[in-house]
This record gives structure tokens, C-alpha cells and sequence, in this order.
């Protein structure tokens, strides 16, 4: 990923069966790799190696009411769960030491049991001046997942992750590249943000005490496969404490392949979150091998569930670009891009493609981006080019796999980093390898 500028708002809805797997009447020769919808919600079930095990039950993936049920049957009072919410919450506290308002002498227990250690950070890398901040997660099964802190004056992005790898297969994304490993929890997405908010809370990045403002599901994997664990994830992020962390849903932004079905699904449930649609050409041809799911759901009707989005819930559809020199970037796309997108609740970031070790392909001459824009522009269409923060650190679009989980050995720091904050303890690879 790397830094977008989310905004959004509307309204309500209800959990739906999770979208329809792939018809194998729809596929393409050959068909899609497999896992490409990343199978049913949640981490799949059965032992060993990562993807195999349910993570430990963390109070961030149960409503209050549940922590509430969870504590009494620990003997403790119901209030405890609140308490210890806004432990985790508020307090951004990560020691039951630090949770002076319960009692010593239960205070472990009821971390153990609803504050598990879900994440260690393993190697955390720093570039812009310590403003942008990637974190490289292992986690309890031993994969990997990465979050990218980005401060700009007035605001604070976190970039996360919802799949320890993905199965969407992209051929330019770094983490397409490595098959998916497992949807993360609930609580797994919500730590990632909390640990970012802690790190600002305690004045550890540049720029004083910060909160986190933004929060986009541009990590790794795809937000929409993983649909129940990242809406929960959402209202978690959104509700007050002690419920939750209280941020702004407008603030939150998340980001699909195009899986039509989840689309409408996400338009129902009343987060007033941003949609960020990777279109990445306005052409079937180009798109089906760009974004291989484009032979299940084609151009034209990834757009219609995007524009129902935008109608539901208000929002503005952000339209992800990734600029591929001479692949998705001739003059006629720009023009055939802004007529489907002329008139409608659209934007369009442009990322200029950030080439992943031994990709075939680069990003577009500045020429052609200019071009591009110019015609977006001249259609109507507003458009941004995306910053590149975080390139150094592969902290960028697509990078975050790079360094992260090259086939379950233990990561290789990035070839530039201009600072490495910290290193975690001698990793030794995870105890098996990745499934796929
Ligand atoms: N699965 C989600 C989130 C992926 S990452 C999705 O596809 O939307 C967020 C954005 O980064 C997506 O638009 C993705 O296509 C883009 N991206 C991935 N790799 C990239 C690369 N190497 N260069 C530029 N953008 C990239």
C-alpha cells in the first residue's frame, strides 16, 4: 500500500451470507488460483502451521456485552470488562502491571484471558524523518503481516493489514505474488491500529502526541475476502469506549479488488467507511490479467456496485489506478477511463507502479502520467497521484510482502532502510511452513 487520503460518511445493516465462490462456469482457462476468495470468513480450521489455528480470543473481537458474559465466567464482575476496555482502548495500556484500576490480584487473569498477546513486532523500519513507520508482525502461528504509520501535519494514516498474504493473485502486487496464508481475526486488525495509537500516544514518532486519524485496509491481503473479521474490525475502530477506539468511520477506507457481491454487502451495513475500488484499467483485456478476479467480475460490474456504493451510502468511490508503463497507461485508456467514470461519485488515484523484485514491469514516464491525468482531468474526473511514501522502507504499494514472508523464512531487511528502529530477537523461522 501506501498512503491515500481517505475521507467518507452514511448510514446501516446486517450480517449476509459471505459472496458466492467463483462459478467454475466463469472461469478461465486454466481457472484462478486457488484460495482466490480466500475461503470462509475467518481463520480456516486445523493445526500446525500458519493457517491453521484460530488465533487466541482477544476482547477486540467480542461486542462489550461479550467481554461482559467472558469476565463473569471468570467470577469477576461485569464492569471488569469495561474496565479492561478502556485498559486497551483508552489507556492504550499493553502491561496488566499498568492497570491500576483493577485488582491486583485478578488483573493477570483477565488479561490472559481476553488480552492475549496476538502480534510482535519483529522488525520495525523508519524513513521520512521517522514519520513513516512500517511494522513487520509475526503472529501467534508464525505468519507474517505488515502495518505502515504514515503522519502527515494534521493527520495520521494506518495502513493494515486484513490477510496474511492474499489470494487475489494481482501479478504486480508483491503480496499477490505470495498466495494467502490466512484471514487475520478481528482483534488481529484492531492491534495493528492500536499499536500505531500507542506509539503516538507515548510521543515515539516525531511530531509530538498524535492519534491516529485514518485507517485504510490497503496492507496486506483483501479486506473484502475477509468480510466478517473486517467489518467487525470496523466497528471496533468506530465505536466509542469503552466498545471500542472511537475513531471516525469517514476516516476509514477500504480497499477491493472488485468483489461485486461484498460490495453490496458492505453498502448495507451503514459504516460510513470510503470505498477504494482497484480498478487499474477501464478494459476487461487489460484488467483480466491485471486483476485476475476481472474474470469473475468484469469492468462493468465492478462499476455498477461501486456507483450502488456510492448512491447507498453518499461516499465518494475512490478508483485505484496503479500507472504500468506501456500496459494500462496508453492515451486511450485515460480517455475510456473518464468516460465510464464522467458524471459519477468518483475520484481517481493514481499510484505510480512501485516494480516488485524481478517484475517485468515499471512505472509510466512522466510524460504519459501527465497525459493521463490531463485527459482524466479533461472528462471532469478528479484525480490525485498518490505520494510514495515509505518506498524506501517497502513500506509502498504493494512492497509489503517483500520483505515479510519470503516462503516462511524469516525476513530479510529491505535493501536501503535509513533506519532500522528496532530488530526483534532472533526470529527462527516459523516452527512450519506457510499453507497456501
Ligand atoms: N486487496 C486490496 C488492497 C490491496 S493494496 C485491493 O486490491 O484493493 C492497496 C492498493 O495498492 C491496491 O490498489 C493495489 O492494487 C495497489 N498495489 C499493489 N501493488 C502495487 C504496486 N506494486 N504498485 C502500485 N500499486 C500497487
Amino acid at each position: 500500500m501506501s498512503p491515500s487520503r481517505p475521507s467518507s460518511p452514511p448510514p446501516a445493516a446486517q450480517a449476509l451470507p459471505d459472496p458466492a465462490p467463483l462459478p467454475p462456469g466463469g472461469l478461465p482457462p486454466g481457472g484462478l488460483p486457488p484460495g482466490l476468495l480466500g475461503g470462509p470468513d475467518g481463520p480456516a480450521a486445523s493445526r500446525g502451521s500458519p493457517g491453521r489455528a484460530k488465533p487466541p480470543r482477544h476482547l477486540a473481537d467480542l461486542a462489550l456485552p461479550e467481554r461482559r458474559a467472558a469476565v463473569t465466567e471468570l467470577g469477576e464482575r461485569p464492569f471488569r470488562a469495561d474496565q479492561l476496555s478502556r485498559q486497551y482502548f483508552t489507556r492504550l495500556a499493553a502491561d496488566p502491571g499498568e492497570m491500576t484500576d483493577l485488582p491486583r490480584s485478578s488483573r493477570q487473569e483477565l488479561a490472559d484471558a481476553l488480552l492475549p498477546r496476538l502480534l510482535t513486532a519483529e522488525r520495525e523500519l523508519a524513513c521520512d524523518g521517522g514519520t513513516t513507520r512500517k511494522t513487520l508482525w509475526r503472529t501467534f502461528d508464525g505468519a507474517y503481516v505488515e502495518s505502515v504509520l504514515m503522519r502527515y501535519p494534521g493527520r495520521v494514516t494506518m495502513c493494515v493489514s486484513s490477510q496474511a498474504g492474499c489470494g487475489m493473485a494481482c501479478p504486480f502486487c508483491a503480496t499477490g505474488q505470495a498466495g494467502l496464508t490466512r484471514n487475520l481475526s478481528t482483534a488481529e486488525i484492531v492491534e495493528q491500529v492500536v499499536a500505531g495509537a500507542r506509539t503516538l500516544a507515548r510521543g515515539q514518532v516525531p511530531g509530538g502526541l498524535g492519534r491516529v486519524s485514518n485507517v485504510v485496509f490497503m496492507g496486506m491481503g483483501e479486506p473484502l475476502a475477509n468480510y466478517r473479521s473486517v467489518v467487525q474490525a470496523v466497528r471496533r475502530l468506530t465505536e466509542p469506549a469503552p466498545a471500542g477506539l472511537g475513531l471516525s468511520a469517514r476516516g476509514i477506507t477500504v480497499s477491493t479488488v472488485g468483489l461485486v457481491p461484498a460490495i453490496g454487502r458492505l453498502a448495507a451495513e451503514g459504516l460510513p467507511v470510503t470505498l477504494a475500488v482497484s480498478l487499474h484499467a477501464p478494459d476487461d483485456e487489460a484488467r483480466d490479467e491485471l486483476v485476475p478476479v476481472n474474470r469473475r467480475w468484469k469492468v462493468a460490474e465492478v462499476l455498477d456496485a461501486a456507483w450502488r456504493y456510492a448512491d447507498v451510502t453518499g461516499r465518494r468511490v475512490s478508483i485505484e489506478y496503479a500507472l504500468i508503463r506501456d500496459v494500462n497507461d496508453q492515451a486511450w485508456r485515460a480517455d475510456l477511463l473518464g468516460t465510464l467514470l464522467a458524471g459519477r461519485l468518483a475520484h481517481v488515484n493514481l499510484i505510480p507502479l512501485n516494480p516488485t523484485p524481478g517484475s517485468r514491469w515499471t512505472a509510466s514516464r512522466a510524460g504519459t502520467q501527465e497525459e493521463f491525468v490531463a485527459r482524466l482531468t479533461s472528462h471532469g474526473v478528479p484525480v490525485t497521484v498518490r505520494d510514495t511514501r515509505g518506498r524506501e522502507i517497502d513500506g509502498a504499494c504493494g512492497q509489503l510482502a517483500a520483505s515479510a514472508d519470503p516462503g516462511g523464512r524469516p525476513p530479510e531487511p529491505p535493501a536501503t532502510p535509513r533506519a532500522v528502529l528496532t530488530r526483534g530477537t532472533t526470529p527462527g523461522p516459523p516452527a512450519t511452513p506457510r499453507s497456501r
